[in-house]
């Protein structure tokens, strides 16, 4: 079996104790590493000055090394703050408005790359497969193969791709597009983006289509498919059993006091919907009077990328609207919303999720939404709760018996809050089951799985550009 290497922009080294950051992604790459042993190469997290990037460090765990490289305090500034989370991020989850073009910043994010190129190509061996992920690195395949690469390369997208007139606002569309066919599979989240990426293609008039899955451009022959990102969902489920015993579950029931939970668990992110939402649970409460006193919002916001100027306003805008409603509809043994800016380890967080008797997952654009898959996977089967999605995150399109609603429709998610709380346990139940066959099919083992296997099934395909 061939050596795997993963490149993301950051890697989940485990800390002393052993233990990995957890997460999906972490989870299921590190279980495919430690099968046939492999390379993970990324960004340390670390920035310096300019002279004084030292060589990779390694760290072994098993049979699978780590190798991190920091980067300097410009390229941080450039390549990560700057071109990927100011410009592909907003772009990619439709938020022109937001995306902010400079070219100090384009250039930054394509040397960078270059960089990763260089330091991952004394790396490669002849038949290892070559697994990049994420926005950050788009280019990197392109700059490997310039340097002489011929391996299978693959890469994943995590987050949305948007449609032609979106994409296409962006100066630098046609480097990033032809960077993306120097790969040999090209993976999505959805059929939805895929066909957004192929729809870039043809408005551009760059290459054509084979069938289905496989296109040409110029002399690259490439496979471009949906692989719908899972969570281990079996182990996830585990995890909210045993939570209900925990000194936390106990102390948070306590508190409740019989009222019904309602949970949201999002990064502090303007992709993710939340003063939409927080809108909406003020509406349903005003409208819905009697439910008054009777539920919580539990929302669970970490604080995110707040170098980045967007982040660090929309953190002031939600603690002032959170406030404002408790201010407006609170009473003194009463508050509807407990907005909790901290993030909390996964076994807590699954614990909570299996309390609530509702999520609200209402991102106004998501690649997938992994905490849409958790909520579910952590229900009690005899007494499920229910997931309120947003039709506009990845994961909708699997868990087709959500309740489904617009978030930017404010009134119509304030009336599916108002239904989802009486929902008869016969429908929660027959929602529940169907969307849990759902998520033990399309784990993510089986969506690691499924990629290598296209990854290294195909025969090597001829690059004219080595
Ligand atoms: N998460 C966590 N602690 C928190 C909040 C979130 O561990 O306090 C995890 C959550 O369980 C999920 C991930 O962070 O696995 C968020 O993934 P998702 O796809 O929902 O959103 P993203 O942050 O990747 O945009």
């Amino acid at each position: 079996m061939s050596r795997l290497i993963v490149v993301s922009n950051r890697v989940p080294v485990p800390d002393k104790r052993g233990t990995a950051p957890a997460g999906g992604l972490a989870v299921a790459l590190q279980s495919a590493l430690k099968t046939r042993g492999g390379l993970w190469l990324g960004w340390s997290g670390q920035s310096c000055a300019e002279d004084a990037v030292g060589p990779l460090r390694t760290v072994k765990d098993g049979n699978i090394e780590y190798a991190l490289t920091d980067l300097t305090e410009r390229d941080v500034e450039e390549y990560y703050q700057g071109f990927a989370n100011r410009v592909l991020w907003p772009i990619c989850h439709y938020r022109l408005d937001l995306a902010e073009y400079g070219r100090r910043e384009m250039t930054g994010y394509f040397r960078v790359n270059r960089f990763f190129a260089s330091r991952l190509l004394p790396l490669i061996q002849d038949d290892d497969l070559i697994w990049i992920h994420d926005y950050h690195l788009i280019p990197l395949a392109a700059e490997l193969r310039r340097l002489g690469v011929k391996n299978r390369i693959g890469f994943f997208l995590h987050i949305p791709w948007p449609s032609p007139d979106v994409f296409l606002t962006m100066p630098v569309h046609d480097e990033l597009l032809k960077g993306l066919t120097a790969y040999d599979v090209i993976g999505f989240q959805t059929d939805h983006d895929r066909n957004n990426f192929a729809d870039c293609l043809a408005r551009q008039d760059m290459g054509h289509r084979l069938d289905m899955t496989r296109f040409v451009v110029g002399e690259r022959a490439f496979t471009t498919k949906s692989y719908p990102i899972g969570i281990e969902t079996t182990e996830f489920a585990g995890l909210a059993k045993r939570a209900a015993e925990t000194t936390l579950h106990k102390r948070m029931l306590q508190s409740l006091d019989g009222k019904e939970l309602i949970i949201g668990v999002d990064r502090l992110d303007y992709s993710k919907g939340i003063t939409q939402r927080i809108d909406a649970f003020e509406t349903f409460l005003t409208r819905h009077e009697e439910s008054q006193r009777k539920v919580t919002l539990l929302q669970i916001t970490p604080k995110s990328r707040s170098e980045v100027p967007e982040y660090e306003a929309m953190q002031r805008a939600v603690a002032e609207q959170a406030g404002r409603v408790n201010g407006a509809l609170g009473t003194v043994d009463w508050v509807p919303i407990r907005y909790v800016n901290r993030s909390l380890r996964r076994p807590a967080l699954a614990g909570l999720y299996r309390m609530a008797r509702l999520a609200l997952v209402t991102p106004l654009r998501d690649g997938m939404n992994l905490v849409a898959k958790e909520y579910v996977a952590a229900q009690n089967e005899d007494d499920p709760g229910v997931l309120l999605l947003s039709r506009f995150a990845g994961a909708a399109r699997e868990l087709k018996d959500a309740v489904l609603v617009n978030p930017y429709d404010v009134e119509g998610t304030a009336e599916a809050i108002a239904r989802s709380l009486v929902m008869p346990l016969e429908e929660r139940r027959e929602r529940w089951k169907s969307m849990m066959t759902v998520l033990c099919t399309n784990d993510v083992f089986a969506w690691c799985d499924t990629f290598l296997e296209d990854l290294a099934g195909g025969k090597a395909e001829e690059s004219g550009s080595h």
